[in-house]
């Protein structure tokens, strides 16, 4: 059960908050494991997850009046996401359901709540009992009506009540105010994953997220490529995170971190590039430290890259500037960059880096790992990916086509694997030992134009691109490749929603 709390008004505690957030997760733990919701839910292997927002008097009038005509203050209000009638779901879970925790945890939405704070401690007041009882109740009543569970019409109140009622007696804040309120245990018989695995004493490696972000062609996947040491090896594609951010995972016996490259920050254009400046911001968010990787043979700070910088500002990560190709430049003429770009963040460190000849890059690691918590590993330290080839070898082909046909197919395409065919070796021991993987791609584009120029003079760019593709995707399967690849023109697909979604590029919410 997860639950996530935004505090947007000054008449809740932090404290009242803390123990709202207990209560409510003992409040969804029962509604999950009690008969109240659809076996479907229990058993999909997702955590149950809610945002919490609590607004002031005008911002439920505003919301009240928006979303259901009634311009009038209120205590709660509630959206829910999933299509429920009494805590059955109307139809099966489809896997747009879900959305995936920056560690890759599947989770299922199943609605926003909304309480207004300041109403409800009129009404604690009028009904004589506490604000944490309060709050609790509008907040179990709100989860009830995520589940499907109504009392507009008559029949269902009484239902609605009793379960309501239920809940509360079940977390120890029943309506009756004789009742006695019990205490919390506050939680300290939990256990948590590290105090399995590492006994005190132990020291804990430094682990975390960095997100790297910067303008394209800065030399952000020359990093991680350096980083990983041989590439594939251990740059992993999650596409849970941001299916579009490749993260690399870098172990070392006191370190891992796990990046994130961004695809760039954009102005937003077309629904896709939306979506890619969002991925750059959410991958910023679930971030312990931001490197802004820059040019050193830039001079002054582009726009979106002050935009970074505010970003990681707003977000109160710390910032690390690395300033790439060092190698192109002389040192003094890296001195009026790093003046100017100094004035748009206060960054823990300025690192000159080559990220091509492997220049600087250690020291830029340990200025990462410096930011980075005391915590067991995310990652087995093993780990090379947990997508699927077929995934990755879209990424790959994508990446070529990225590669060679530099700015004159900005973003426009999409790869779509039509079939992964595997052959295996006479003598196969398992499933791994193929002989021949025969893959049939697509490769999406916006224009003819496009199209013209994927293929390339008598089909050379074509040539050139799936040669290699090809290559990497038969050093991450260790098996020969059959690529076959084809150039299809899909007018305007990056604002069409069905393309996007076809393609992975809907948007996951953490
Ligand atoms: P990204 O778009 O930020 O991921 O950039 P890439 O990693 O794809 O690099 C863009 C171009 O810059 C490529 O041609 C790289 O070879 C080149 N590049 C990357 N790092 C360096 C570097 O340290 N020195 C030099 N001279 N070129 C680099
Ligand atoms: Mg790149």
């Amino acid at each position: 059960m997860s639950i996530s709390i935004e505090n947007k008004t000054r008449s809740y505690s932090k404290e009242e908050e803390k123990t709202f957030q207990k209560y409510l997760k003992k409040a969804m733990d029962l509604l999950i494991s009690k008969d109240y919701v659809d076996d479907r839910i229990r058993t999909s292997g997702a955590e149950v997850s809610v945002d919490v927002r609590f607004v002031g008097t005008e911002g439920i009038r505003k919301l009240n009046a928006e979303h259901r005509g009634k311009d009038a203050v209120t205590d709660v209000l509630s959206f829910p996401v999933l299509d429920m009638t009494d805590g059955n779901l109307s139809s099966d879970l489809m896997p747009y359901d879900f959305s995936y925790s920056e560690k890759g945890k599947k989770i299922l939405p199943i609605g926003d709540i909304v309480i207004c704070p300041e109403r409800a401690r009129k009404q604690a007041s009028e009904y004589g009992h506490s604000m944490d009882r309060e709050m609790l109740f509008l907040a179990v009543h709100s989860l009830l009506h995520l589940l499907g569970f109504d009392h507009e019409n008559g029949r269902d109140e009484e239902l609605m009540f009793s379960k309501q009622e239920e809940i509360m007696v079940g977390i120890g804040l029943p309506r009756d105010p004789s009742a006695p309120e019990r205490k919390m245990t506050s939680g300290k018989e939990e256990k948590t994953a590290s105090s399995d695995e590492h006994p005190v004493g132990e020291m804990l490696p430094h682990c975390g997220y960095c997100a790297l972000v910067g303008r394209p062609n800065v030399g952000k996947s020359t990093l991680l490529n350096t980083i990983s040491g041989m590439k594939l090896a251990i740059v992993s594609h999650k596409p849970q995170t941001t299916r579009n951010n490749i993260q690399a995972i870098y172990n070392r016996d006191d370190a891992q971190v796990i990046f994130v490259d961004t695809p760039g920050i954009h102005k937003p254009q077309s629904k896709l590039s939306e979506f890619m400046v969002d991925s750059s911001f959410r991958a910023a968010k679930g971030a312990d430290v931001v490197v802004l990787m820059a040019d050193g043979r830039f001079s002054k700070p582009a726009n979106v890259e002050i935009k970074a910088a505010e970003m990681a500002k707003k977000l109160k990560k710390p910032i690390i500037l690395a300033v790439n190709k060092a190698d192109a430049v002389t040192k003094e003429s890296l001195l009026p960059l790093i003046a100017n770009y100094s004035k748009i963040a206060d960054f823990e460190a300025i690192v000159p880096i080559s990220a091509l000849k492997d220049d600087g890059v250690d020291e830029l690691m340990n200025v990462i790992i410096s930011y980075l918590p005391s915590q067991p590993r995310y990652f087995p330290i093993e780990e090379v990916t947990d997508q699927s080839e077929r995934e990755i070898s879209a990424e790959l082909i994508r990446e070529q086509i990225l590669h060679y046909t530099n700015e004159e197919i900005p973003h426009g395409t999409a790869v779509e694997i039509d079939a992964f065919e595997e052959e295996l070796k006479e003598d196969a021991v398992d499933s791994y030992d193929r002989s021949l993987i025969k893959i049939h791609a697509s490769i999406i584009c916006e224009r003819d134009s496009h199209k013209s120029i994927l293929l390339g003079k008598n089909g050379q760019m074509i040539k050139r691109i799936g040669t290699a593709a090809r290559q990497n995707i038969e050093k991450m399967c260790d098996c020969k490749v059959f690529l076959d690849l084809h150039v299809k023109v899909r007018k305007d697909w990056k604002n069409r929603q069905v393309f996007l979604d076809e393609f992975g590029y809907t948007k996951k919410d953490d």
